[in-house]
């Protein structure tokens, strides 16, 4: 055996040492030594390091970068659903870096952590507030909207030109010809009270965001009645079945990611379906390249595999959902009691009981005397075909939502759903099985699914798979959608702090439909054989959608705070042309300047996350935490509720001065008297600053009794209960939270017409239109041959952090889109090539990234670049345009009613087709 053939022999600490002194020594032979330095003329200075020499202080410089002489807590509010608590330091007032706090009290010892929870966005926050955007004092446009020119004014000019005008606008045009816009009071209630209690009391339209965002998953208030419920982030890790549909959790769901991944550790197996092999898919068990928009179909394939595979959960179906219940053959509306007997009511709903053989009420129906669903000796029928006597001693048949189900389930046999998805057809046996048999199982939605047009289906067929299981309700199971920060748990506190006279006093709109209407957005498809504005005059004349201003007045004013509209609103150009080109004020506060700063005629430099009191929470997890101030606002900068604050108290001087007389507000017969505003607005003195506000909200909710600021500034705390008019389960020690335990372990009904799950909607448009069932619909055909895809990002929360340095060197550091080689390859593109994106709508123009993980027949640009960063043309939103599903405009209808938020058309943009071509630039 040669000597380099010899085994090498494993060292040990101490020979590791002493050849680590024989190599050291190795180095000082001839030329290498301290006293025969190198003969290198052009090289100069000491080669031993630890040697003094004169100058180290700026080693003592570099130790200073970390310290600090002050450390606040805080968070960030830009709807990214994290929530994480992070510790800011601060040095000379200065605030220097942040770091997590990882001090979230753990649920049980046998359930990963919270902690550390953070990402890498907010570990750059403190550059983020100290850059050039940021906004410094307030502003009145001197050019052109957009232009960029500005003339520095005083805070006093600025409120006072505001006050006058919306003042104006109330007396003149009436109080709905003000608009008010804020997003997700989760992420910072406190901020979003101020304004929204602004809009209360001056009589404005407070706008929706969720469903204008496209986030509100529309099936669970159909199915479930309510806006969403999902388990927290912690539940991933009990479930046996992961199924991430849509929803590519290892970049939007970056500090929870780790609970789906360590389920694997516990038996859990991972399913990732979308049309890119993306990060989230490298971690999956099964992976399954989905053609994009096809979605619906593979889960009513599934749904018909479990059906006809006996892999469904009988008695829970019988009990937790409407699939027993008995509807008309002939005109597939409900059996009620007002077609058995005269003076019936119309919200009590049957089943065939197989014991007795006759149609049984069914308890906990909205009309129901039983406030339970429990089935006390009855045994539903699933199956079957029945003849019902009615009150005019006729004859009906009637048969069980299961049958129609079942029927409408054999339009998706495999190979059909095969063929239309792309994927193999034993693969989606084998999902089926395992979904059948793998308990519990959950499905982690996002918006890679919700935001096509056909959403409100798409959800419900997904829902139809772990109710069909038996998984909802139960941990580590269920359909868990997280798109947008919406929750906020202690909600009753929050309601009494945003709209304190009662939200019946509040002028709502879905700003999808006003986005609509009050622009020039024009959607050229049918819809049942008639265009969308026939659906949209028929809902407002109905009084199932709001629409103000009423009477065909237009919006005059636009106030935004915490919010970006005109950058990430669908149809932007359009809108930027029309609606906003009507208004004669728009009035933006903001931190940074956005594009809607940009476009606006008056800002308002606004404290950032971290020179602000408040709290925050989220659908993630279960627990509170505060925005703390590390700092004084920054420059003029002021906090939304101090901005606030300030206008209601000018408001009020400029009524008094102008001798305005109470304006009577026949809607609600409400006398305003401006002159009061500031003594309104602060709940008659008791609550001027943020830290009242905050400790307003968590005395006034169940969830945080007995908590106030100082608490949760020490630590995060968990929710102490669940108040039960908003919440479907309790908050259990040691146990993660997940929702619908009132309703599967306690048998309270569900908050539907029905009283359960319900999957059949007999309202006459979803019947002519054929969506009483879950069914299939093909996305809404444009012409362009390319999808248009923008999903959520890796390096920004939406438009925040898109114009941060750091994020920025991620990247290429501007806008990109993403093709396939092979769609790239037929239009002579090569990577980095500038190209420009185009439809009917509009263009944009930007490098093109060559991506074999993307799917041929889709491009992707993720979404959030501000029209000013980087595009040659155009920008994201350029190719979209508003388009509403007419069933989403539907109200009256037992649970399913506008509320804000909660019910109304979405602004979906996944539809949206394109073509690319190499761009001259
Ligand atoms: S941006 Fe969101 S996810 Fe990232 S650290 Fe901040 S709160 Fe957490």
């Amino acid at each position: 055996m040669s000597d380099e053939t010899k085994p090498i022999k494993p060292l040990s600490r101490r020979s590791f040492i002493q050849t680590a002194a024989m190599t050291a020594a190795a180095l000082t032979l001839p030329g290498c030594s301290r006293k025969q330095k190198p003969e290198l003329t052009t090289l100069t200075g000491d080669f031993d390091p630890l040697r003094s020499y004169p100058y180290r202080g700026w080693e003592d410089f570099y130790r200073k970068i970390w310290t600090w002489d002050k450390v606040a807590r805080s968070t960030h509010s830009a709807n990214c659903t994290g929530s994480c608590s992070w510790k800011v330091y601060v040095r000379n007032g200065v605030m220097v870096r942040e770091e997590q706090a990882a001090d979230y009290p753990r649920i049980n010892e046998d359930l990963p952590d919270y902690n550390p929870r953070g990402c890498q966005k907010g570990g750059c926050f403190t550059e983020y507030v100290y850059s050039p955007q940021r906004l410094r004092y307030p502003l009145i446009r001197t050019g052109a909207r957009g232009e960029g020119k500005w003339r520095r004014v005083t805070w006093d000019e600025a409120l006072t030109l505001i006050s006058e005008k919306l003042l104006d606008n109330i007396y003149n045009y009436g109080p709905d010809t003000n608009s008010y816009f804020s997003v997700i009071p989760a992420m910072s209630p406190v901020s979003f009270c101020a304004g929204s209690r602004f809009a209360h009391y001056t009589g404005g339209v407070f706008l929706s965001f969720y469903d204008w965002y496209c986030d509100l998953p529309p099936g669970e208030p159909l199915t479930w009645g309510v806006q969403t419920e999902a388990c927290e982030c912690a539940d991933w890790f009990n479930a046996k079945y992961i199924v991430l549909w849509g929803s590519n959790i290892s970049q939007t769901r970056i500090p929870d990611a780790h609970f789906a991944y360590e389920a694997r550790y516990n038996g859990a197996k991972i399913v990732c379906i979308s049309p890119d092999y993306n990060s989230s898919a490298i971690h999956a068990d099964l992976y399954f390249r989905i053609n994009p928009g096809t979605d619906g179909i593979l889960a009513l394939g599934v749904a018909k595999l479990l059906i006809d595979d006996n892999l469904i959960d009988v008695p829970y179906v019988k009990e937790q959902t409407d699939m027993p219940l008995l509807v008309f053959t002939g005109s597939k509306r409900f059996l009620r009691e007002s077609d058995l007997k005269a003076g019936g009511k119309q919200d009590v709903f049957y089943f065939w009981d197989s014991k007795q053989q006759r149609a049984v009420a069914a308890p906990g129906s909205m009309g129901s005397d039983q406030k339970h669903i429990k089935l006390e000796g009855s045994d539903p029928a699933l199956n079957g075909v029945f003849q019902v006597q009615l009150a005019d001693g006729k004859t009906a048949e009637v048969t069980t939502v299961f049958e129609l189900l079942k029927k409408s389930l054999n339009d998706y046999a495999l190979d059909k759903v095969a063929a239309q998805t792309g994927l193999p057809a034993h693969e989606i046996k084998h999902f089926a099985h395992d979904l059948g048999t793998r308990k519990p199982a959950m499905i982690i939605h996002g918006a890679g699914t919700n935001h096509w047009f056909h959403n409100d289906l798409i959800n419900r067929s997904f829902i139809l798979l772990v109710a069909l299981t038996g998984n909802v309700g139960k941990n580590g199971g269920g359909f868990n959608h997280y798109v947008g920060q919406e929750r906020i748990w202690p909600e009753q506190g929050f309601f009494k702090l945003a709209f304190p006279e009662t939200r019946k006093k509040q002028r709502f709109q879905n700003t999808t439909l006003w986005s609509y209407v009050h622009s020039t957005n024009h959607d050229p498809h049918l819809y049942g054989g008639k265009p969308i504005d026939w659906y949209i005059q028929e809902s407002v004349k109905n009084g199932w959608m709001p629409l103000w201003p009423k009477d065909g007045r237009k919006p005059r004013a636009f106030v935004v705070w915490r919010a970006n509209y005109l950058n990430q609103a669908k149809g932007n150009e359009i809108l930027e042309s029309s609606l906003w080109k009507d208004l004669d004020l728009i009035v933006d506060i903001n931190y940074r300047m956005d594009t809607t700063a940009l476009y606006s005629d008056v800002v308002l430099p606004a404290a950032s996350y971290y020179e602000k009191v408040d709290i925050n929470s989220t659908d993630c997890h279960s627990y509170i935490h505060p925005f703390g101030k590390a700092c004084e606002p920054l420059f003029e900068s002021k906090t939304d509720w101090d901005i606030f604050h300030a206008l209601a108290e000018k408001m009020s001087q400029v009524a008094s001065a102008k001798g305005l007389k109470p304006y009577h507000d026949a809607a609600f017969d409400w006398n305003r008297d401006f002159t009061q505003l500031a003594h309104d607005w602060t709940g008659k003195g008791a609550i001027k600053t943020d830290e009242e506000a905050v400790n307003f909200i968590l005395a006034n909710a169940e969830e945080t009794k007995g908590m106030d600021y100082k608490l949760i500034q020490e630590q995060p705390q968990r929710f102490k209960a669940t108040d039960p008019e908003s919440w479907n389960s309790p908050i259990e020690p040691g146990v993660a939270y997940t929702p619908f335990k009132f309703q599967l372990v306690d048998k309270k009904p569900w908050r539907t017409l029905v009283g359960r799950q319900q999957f059949y909607i007999d309202h006459p448009w979803y019947i002519e239109l054929g969506e009483a069932l879950p069914v299939f619909k093909e996305p809404v055909p444009e012409k362009y041959p390319l999808y248009w895809n923008t999903p959520h990002g890796r390096w920004s929360i939406h438009s925040t952090w898109r114009d941060h340095r750091a994020m920025l060197r991620l990247q290429r550091g501007g806008p990109i889109v993403y093709m396939h080689p092979d769609d790239a390859r037929k239009r002579g593109l090569q990577d980095n090539d500038w190209v420009r994106i185009h439809n009917e709508v509009g263009a944009c123009v930007c490098r093109l990234q060559i991506l074999p993980g993307e799917k041929p027949g889709r491009v992707t640009m993720y979404h959030g670049w501000e029209k000013y960063l980087g595009f040659q043309q155009g920008g994201w939103q350029s190719l979209t345009y508003i388009k509403i599903n007419p069933t989403q405009l539907i109200g009256k209808y037992g649970h399913v009613n506008f509320r804000l938020n909660y019910w109304g058309p979405t602004g979906n943009n996944r539809d949206i087709k394109v073509d690319v071509e190499k761009a001259k630039v």
